[in-house]
């Protein structure tokens, strides 16, 4: 393993208390993507997974604020010059994953942006090896139970 492989995310696993928590793991995270990462958010309704988004699009340079949950766009790009891009999905909506396949969710994987979709488990098996996978589990009193891995490349 490389240095740079292993200074990204692998195994990671975090109790937050609070969105603002949340979004500050997001953005501490950030940094560590490349170009061309898919990441996998799964987790209930009301999870955390957009608040996540808004950390990554600061820790990128980008703006938190044009981060939302789109009801009926099912991806949405933030750019900046001299930012890495990010590109949002939402596949909450998503009942058939040929649907975002229609809309080119897999040309984004070959674009120089970062991928991170929502209700990700629904699209395991369109992203490309070496996706990293986030899972957020509700707990009580606001906190959230986050765990980071990248997902089995093959041998
Ligand atoms: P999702 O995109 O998973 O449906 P959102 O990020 O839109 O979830 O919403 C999460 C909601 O939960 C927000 O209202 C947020 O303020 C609240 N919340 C409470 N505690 C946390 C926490 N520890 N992490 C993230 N969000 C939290
Ligand atoms: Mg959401």
């Amino acid at each position: 393993m490389t240095t740079s492989e292993r200074s990204r995310p692998s195994e990671l696993e975090c109790i937050t208390r609070s969105a603002e928590e949340t979004r500050a793991l997001a953005r501490r995270l950030a940094p560590q993507l490349r170009p061309g990462d898919v990441v996998l958010l799964v987790g209930e309704l009301g999870a955390g997974k957009t608040t996540f988004v808004r950390g990554l699009a600061e820790g990128l340079g980008l703006d938190p604020g044009r981060v939302s949950s789109p009801t009926f766009v099912l991806i949405q790009e933030y750019e900046r010059e001299g930012a890495p891009s990010l590109y949002h999905v939402d596949a909450y909506r998503v009942r058939d994953p040929c649907e975002l396949l229609e809309v080119g969710l897999e040309e984004y994987f070959e674009r120089p942006g970062i991928t991170v979709i929502e209700w990700g488990d629904k699209v395991r098996e369109l992203v490309p090896p070496g996706a990293i996978e986030i899972r957020f589990e509700v707990l009580e009193d606001d906190r959230r139970r986050i765990r980071v891995r990248r997902l089995q490349r093959p041998t």
